[in-house]
């Protein structure tokens, strides 16, 4: 059963305080796992590569087939049907055509002062890419972290992927071709985040890594962040439907499933004002339940994460309750969906209206699936193209510029006791250096 809350309950405040902040996954104790992993792949290279998918993935590597093979790839893609291919290419596009908004512009401009100054942005040199190999295949996943850093610009995509018993999926190889990736490893956990990070004799280093994992590579990429960048560390997944009765049950059960069925800790959340509906929501999700084959999965979040959280008034009360549960996806299933959404100020991503199911935008709407989970969209945002960016400031003083601002600089380093950057500005003024001044 989910947990049910009213806001006209006296206790609402405290209840909903407790259910906004409940820890759903506790941080496995996976980090002295993950260092001896990390410190063996820097030591030894492709031989820990090698020997860890042994250990891990029971598949035999050498040197000469870490990598995969341009045939494989070839191979790969010629074994899909005619649809998935088209399914993959439109989604590749929409998603290129999304992220060339997200373009960063470069900027200069000229003060009063005659200093001229700005910034400039521009990729990172090598991106790498983990794609997760276990239960589940996540084509849509190779798609919105690699694309993002080509349209950066990002010349060398570098992606690894566990191949447990040898066997990589044609749809992952497929995404990859499509989306431009230029080598793809067949290992996977905290030691390709590793090889990545750090190189070995086959795998060159990259320059910031992306990609979602089990535990060992989110505590992988915690470890060896500062040697390389990394996006965000992502949790388990989340919806929060915000919907009048003016809906199919059917169809918002649907939309709380569609995350619930991803993990047990995944979260599904509804906020209505109509107690009958929410009753029918309810009764929805346990018919589906009954013919889904990710039920045990799904009905797990529900039960133990899932929440109906019934209001009075949607429009004035939810923006607080969303702005405190900070959700990965929102979905606003009511008529006026932009009027709500001004309302609201974290959330990783808002889907508006009756027509825009959140799993629209996991594969196909444009907008990066990769979110902020964990209530970090208050402070974070989803993967974009500036994750594979980075941004140079750039300032040109004028001989006048510089007499005019150089001498508060001076000012301010003698206040510091920095002798050395008073006298790099006052001797390009013509001043004595502070220790003459001084004395
Ligand atoms: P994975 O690729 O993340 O992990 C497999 C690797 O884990 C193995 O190769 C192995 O190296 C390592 N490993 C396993 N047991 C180990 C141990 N005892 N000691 C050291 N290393 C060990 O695949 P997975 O395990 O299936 O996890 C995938 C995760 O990614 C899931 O949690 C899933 O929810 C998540 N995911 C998230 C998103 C998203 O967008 N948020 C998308 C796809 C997947």
């Amino acid at each position: 059963m989910p947990l049910k809350l009213n806001s006209r309950d006296a206790n609402f405040t405290e209840r909903f305080r407790a259910f906004a902040t409940a820890e759903r996954a506790p941080a496995a104790d996976v980090a002295d796992t993950v260092r001896r992993i990390i410190a063996r792949v820097r030591a030894e290279g492709d031989a820990a590569l090698i020997d860890l998918t042994r250990q891990f993935d029971r598949t035999e590597l050498t040197a000469e087939t870490l990598r995969v093979p341009q045939g494989d790839i070839r191979a790969a893609r010629k074994s899909l049907n005619r649809k998935t291919l088209e399914a993959l290419e439109l989604a590749a596009d929409r998603i290129s055509a999304f992220h060339e908004s997200e373009v960063p512009k470069s900027r200069r401009f000229t003060d009063a002062a005659g200093v001229s100054m700005g910034f400039r942005w521009l990729p990172v040199d090598a991106a790498g890419l983990y794609v997760p190999g276990g239960t589940a295949v996540y084509p849509s996943s190779v798609l919105m972290n690699a694309l993002p850093a080509k349209v950066a610009g990002v010349k060398r995509l570098a992606m690894t992927v566990p191949t447990p018993d040898g066997h990589i999926d044609p749809l992952i190889l497929t995404a990859a071709d499509i989306a431009g990736v230029d080598e793809i490893y067949r290992v996977g956990g905290a030691q390709a985040i590793a090889a990545l990070a750090f190189g070995t004799e086959t795998v060159a280093p990259v320059d910031v890594i992306t990609g979602p994992g089990n535990a060992y590579v989110a505590e992988a990429k915690r470890q060896v962040f500062g040697q390389v960048g990394i996006d965000s560390i992502a949790g388990p997944s989340e919806i929060l439907v915000v919907s009048d009765k003016a809906n199919d049950p059917a169809v918002i059960a649907a939309d709380l499933l569609s995350q619930a069925e991803h993990d047990p800790v995944a979260q599904a959340v509804l906020i209505t004002d109509d107690a009958d509906f929410a009753a029918r929501v309810e009764a929805a999700v346990a018919e589906h339940l009954e013919t889904l084959p990710r039920r045990d999965i799904a009905a797990a979040s529900w039960a133990q994460w899932g929440a109906i959280i019934l209001v009075e008034d949607l429009i004035a009360e939810t923006g607080t309750l969303v702005d405190r549960l900070a959700p990965e996806h929102l979905a606003l299933a009511v008529d006026d969906a932009e009027a709500l959404a001004d309302t609201i100020a974290h959330a990783g991503a808002i889907f508006l209206g009756r027509h825009t199911p959140e799993a629209v935008g996991d594969y196909v709407g444009g907008p990066n699936h990769v979110l902020p989970t964990g209530r970090q969209a208050r402070f974070a945002s989803g993967l974009g193209v500036t994750d594979f960016m980075k941004r140079s400031t750039m300032l040109h003083c004028s001989r006048d510029g510089l007499d005019l601002i150089g001498p508060a600089a001076v000012t301010l380093a003698d206040a510091e006791g920095l002798d050395a950057h008073a006298r790099s500005v006052a001797l390009r003024l013509g001043q004595a250096p502070a220790s003459d001044r001084s004395s």
